[in-house]
This record gives C-alpha cells, structure tokens and sequence, in this order.
C-alpha cells in the first residue's frame, strides 16, 4: 500500500536518548529544557525572531486572532484546510472569501481591495502548498486599510522568499507541526512574530493567561509537551535530508508525467520550496475520480487536497468563489514523502498516463 503521505519517523532509540534527558528530570510538560531548547533551535533554522511552540496549527490560529482584536470581518481564502476558516468563525468573527489564482492557488491579492468594507480588520491567507502569497500586495493593502495579516503557514515550513523565511511575514504566522506535515512534532503548532508586544501577549494566552501567581489576561491552554518537543528535536536536524530526498521525487513527477492534458500549480516567485506536496489538476472532475479509482485499486491512495471549496461549507452562507470551486473538485494530491521510492513513482505516473489515454479514446 502506498499512502498519499507517511509520517517521518526518526530511529526510536535517537529519540528515547533526547525523551531520556526530560525523564531524568521528571519533568514532561509546562515550558520544559526540551521545550525552550526546540524553540531555540526553530528561531535559528527559520530566522524568525519570535516563536512559541503550540499543541497545534489550529489553536495558533485561533491564538492569533485574539492578539490581533479581530472581532469582525476577516478576508480570507476559499481554498484551505477547513481549520483556516473554522477558526475565523469559531472566534465569532465573519469569513469574507476573496477568489484564488490559477497558477498558485492562493489567494488572489488583487482582488482584496474590492471585498474591504468598514468591519474588514483583518486578512488570513495561507501559502498553499508552501507556494507564497503575493506577500508585498497584502502588506501595502494592510497599511493603506490598517489591517491585520496571519498567515496560515501550515504548509511553508523551511519555503524562503526574498532570502527570509516564509514565516516571517505578516503581523502573525502560524504553522503546524502535525504528523503529516513535512517537519513534525507528532502534534503541534507554533505562532511567529516580528513584535516583542505580540509575542508577550500569545505566549500569556498560551498558559491561561497567568505567570506563576500573578494573572495578565484572558488565556487557553495552548501549550505543548516535552514528549513533542523530543520529536522535533530529533527530526530537525535530519530535514535538509529529508526536503532533499522529496525534492528529487517531486523532480521525477514532473519528468515523468504528461502536462498536456493535466496541470499542476507552480509559482512565479523565486522562492526556496520545500516540496511538501504534489497536486495535480485534471481537465475535469470525471477524470479526476477515474485516475483517483484507478491507483485505488492498485492500493494506492491520493488526497484530495483541499476539498471542498471552503466557500460551499454547508454551515455558511454561500459566497461565490467560481476559481476556488473549480479548481478544488479537479485537484488530487499524489503521494510524496521521504521514503517513497523512484520506482513507486514511475508506477503512480504510468496508472496516470494509461488511465488519462483510455479515457481519450472513451471519450
Ligand atoms: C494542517 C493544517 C492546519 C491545522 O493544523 P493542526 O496542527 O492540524 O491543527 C491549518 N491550516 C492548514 C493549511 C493545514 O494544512
């Protein structure tokens, strides 16, 4: 069986010897040496200035519209995992969709503008698939309407652009360390910022709002354990590892497939990537769900990722987002990770080509 992504894991004996240093001390969870040593080691490998390691991506989220006193209209995008837009909503603020681009799947930043009204406070975009927003658009919007940028940057772990790290845009970026994520600390999440001001208030929210006996403000519990950080610790070093092999799998996908009856997204930035994910785009839904069965029965699974358009949530108001929509019912994520090997991916791709020939002559 090949999966659409499998979890990294490192030898257990490198990870009990890191696991062995918080046992020793007894000492497991609530701003723990592994903890602090992680968050350390992240700030140097990102270049970011500020950085708390969370449970996961979603309450960073949610953390982050807090900070920022949002409490009405957010612009976001149609195209994400649901815990963008659900953590709009669950902070009683409203998701105002803005359409995606046809080449990055983002959000389309030249459109903005046109959905700011008097509530708007803030925007929440997310570098998909590690592709980066139009970052210098966004900020000059946010400065002449005086809003707020998150970035949800689950998937931009270790992506550069203009020589800085993707994270490191916007008043807050938030990135997740879950299991399926291309860096992992089996769950987590992390909140980064360029402002000392609003890393103090996060990183009170983070434990209850209270330091010791003394208590500041309003708070959840957001914090993460030493077990997850032993995680990261041991991961890290191996990623440019990691991102290497994935790069080179990614390669052979776009050697071997054939672009003139699919598409994938690209950006136009010059970028560093990290290669988390490999979606394509077919010419229609139909096809997609014939190429997906097809690598079903050979046990092999795809994703598709993301699905559905966030705008057609059956809980919201509809709002029209015609790109979004579109390209989320013909999108299918392939498999790629670490230990998929070449020869894994010439069969992926010849399942695609046969399935996409047939389908021609069906037709
Ligand atoms: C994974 C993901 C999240 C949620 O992160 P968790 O750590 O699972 O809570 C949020 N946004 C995007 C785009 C994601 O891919």
């Amino acid at each position: 069986m090949i999966n659409v992504t499998k979890t990294y894991l490192p030898p257990f004996d490198e990870y009990a010897k890191i696991l062995k240093r918080a046992w020793d001390k007894a000492w497991i969870t609530n701003n723990g040496e592994l903890v602090i040593e992680l968050e350390q080691k992240l700030k140097e490998y990102l270049s970011v200035e500020h950085l708390l390691f969370c449970s996961n991506g979603t309450v960073a989220l949610q953390m982050a519209l807090k900070a920022l006193n949002i409490t009405k209209e957010v612009i976001t995008t149609p195209f994400s995992y649901v815990a963008t837009t659900n953590s709009i909503l669950w902070e009683n603020c409203n998701p105002v969709f803005v359409d995606i681009r046809h080449d990055d799947y983002c959000i389309d930043a030249d459109k903005i503008e046109a959905s700011v009204t008097e509530n708007t406070q803030g925007i929440l975009a997310t570098h998909v698939y590690g592709f980066p927003c139009n970052v210098d658009k966004i900020g000059e919007l946010a400065d002449k309407y005086n809003l707020k940028v998150i970035y949800d940057g689950a998937h931009a772990f270790g992506c550069n652009y203009k020589g800085r790290s993707l994270l490191s845009f916007g008043d807050i970026s938030t990135c997740s360390f879950h299991a399926t994520k291309i860096f992992h600390t089996v769950e987590g999440g992390a909140v980064i910022s360029n402002s000392k001001e609003l890393l103090n208030k996060l990183y009170l929210y983070r434990s209850f709002g209270h330091l010791g006996d003394d208590y500041y403000s309003i708070g959840i519990n957001g914090k993460n354990s030493e077990l997850h950080a032993a995680m990261g610790l041991c991961i890290l070093p191996k990623l440019s590892g990691i991102i290497g092999n994935r790069k080179h799998l990614f390669e052979t996908y776009n050697h071997l497939l054939d672009f003139r009856k699919m598409s994938r997204p690209f950006s136009k930035e010059d970028f560093t990537y990290n290669y988390s994910y490999y979606p394509v785009l077919f010419e229609t839904e139909e096809v997609l769900i014939k190429v997906r069965s097809a690598l079903a029965n050979e046990n092999i699974n795809t994703r598709r990722y993301f699905y559905p358009s966030l705008n057609t949530l059956p809980f919201l108001n509809y709002q029209d987002c015609e790109i979004s929509e579109s390209i989320s019912k013909r999108v299918l994520s392939l498999p790629l990770y670490e230990s998929l090997t070449r020869m894994e991916v010439e069969k992926i791709c010849n399942i695609i080509l046969n399935e996409l020939r047939s389908f021609q002559i069906i037709q």
